[in-house]
């Protein structure tokens, strides 16, 4: 969905302000409403003073951000970007067999305009942190530079199945052993580059996960993240070193794969500065931050300078209905989104 108002300079493409409003079904009300709400008061203020600009601003929802209905998240944002074809898009079903392009025929949202067709000059989103960072330092403004780098793995580890009572100590070729000496060995390499770095064992599958014999085949995964590529390229190296370590010491196979490798995203250094010129024109207390989580503005970014603002969220809790922010904190992003606007739109000049 997006609302332009026009600005002075047709020729020059809108700035974009925005972020999603669907939810997780057991979401709170900031997880992207909050973007696009102060995307909106942005606009409302934009034109209760009057206030030409040389670029249109245009405010946008983005559909299905949370994937919670129809996979992969962030889908709408996506097929602007040119991640995802509108064919792919349409043809995903949901659990019940309905696709995504029926779903939007269904609310009239379908649209005749070909996706991403409408160039931007810029991007901008606001969105509550979703962590615990800037209320524990007390900061009122994240000045978001990147989002960090993702990688998963899946490793089978392959031992010998064997009678728990009978099979002394030393004879045994344990497959959870083995699986749980690697988990902590990921711990380890989050550790040793904490508190930028983090390592997930997410998922076990023990077999024949019976309590009197000794498993003799664990499947797992590693989620390792990191905001720099260089440094996660390190972690990586040092899992594998684990993985050849433990499969010699526990007299196991391990056959590990790659299920995923997301680059790390920096946003536009124009984009950067002119949020955090606008916090600091407010007098907000702010910090750098980097985004543990994906967002629109990743896929945006592909395709368009740009940057996110964070504000705190309390107790750093999101995806739960007790999700919350203060009217004080909310009111400063939007009042930074808008400055940021402004700012740029300031470097489009005139028409060219
Ligand atoms: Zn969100």
């Amino acid at each position: 969905m997006f609302a332009l108002r026009p600005g002075r300079h047709a020729d020059l493409a809108p700035i974009a302000l925005g972020s999603h409003l669907d939810t997780q079904p057991t979401g709170g009300k900031f997880d992207g409403n909050l973007g696009v709400l102060g995307a909106l008061e942005a606009l409302r203020t934009l034109v209760a003073a009057g206030y030409e600009t040389n670029a249109g601003i245009v405010v946008v929802n983005w559909t299905n951000e949370e994937g919670a209905r129809f996979a992969p998240a962030m889908l709408g944002s996506g097929v602007f970007a040119g991640v995802y074809s509108r064919t792919e898009a349409d043809s995903i079903a949901d659990i019940e067999g309905v696709r995504f392009g029926e779903a939007l025929d269904r609310i009239g949202w379908r649209g005749e305009t070909k996706a991403g067709a409408m160039p931007l000059s810029a991007y901008l989103e606001l969105h509550i942190e979703q962590g615990p960072i800037l209320e524990a330092e007390d900061k009122t403004i994240g000045v978001v530079t990147g989002v960090q780098a993702v990688r998963w793995y899946e490793a089978t580890i392959t031992g010998r199945e064997s009678h728990a009572g009978t099979t002394p100590m030393p004879r045994r070729a344990d497959a959870f052993v083995a699986c749980a000496r690697l988990a902590l060995e990921v711990q380890a390499i989050a550790l040793a580059r904490a508190p930028t770095a983090v390592g997930t064992v997410g998922r076990v599958e023990v077999e024949p996960n019976s309590p009197n014999v000794i498993p003799g085949v664990v499947r797992m995964t590693v989620d390792l993240r990191h905001h720099d590529d260089g440094v996660l390229q390190d972690m990586e190296e040092r899992l594998y070193a684990a993985i050849e370590r433990i499969a010699a010491d526990g007299k196991v196979q391990i056959e590990s794969k790659k299920l995923h490798d997301l680059a790390a995203i920096k946003f536009h250094p124009d984009c950067v500065a002119a949020v955090r010129a606008g916090a600091e024109a407010l007098g907000l207390s702010r910090r750098d931050i980097i985004s543990g989580a994906g967002h629109d503005a990743v896929h945006l970014s592909t395709v368009t300078p740009t940057a996110m603002i964070f504000v705190p969220c309390k107790d750093g809790l999101s995806h739960n209905e007790a999700e919350s922010a203060t009217i004080e904190h909310c009111a400063a992003g939007a009042q930074v989104l808008l400055e940021a606007a402004l700012a740029l739109d300031a470097k489009l000049g005139g028409a060219r």
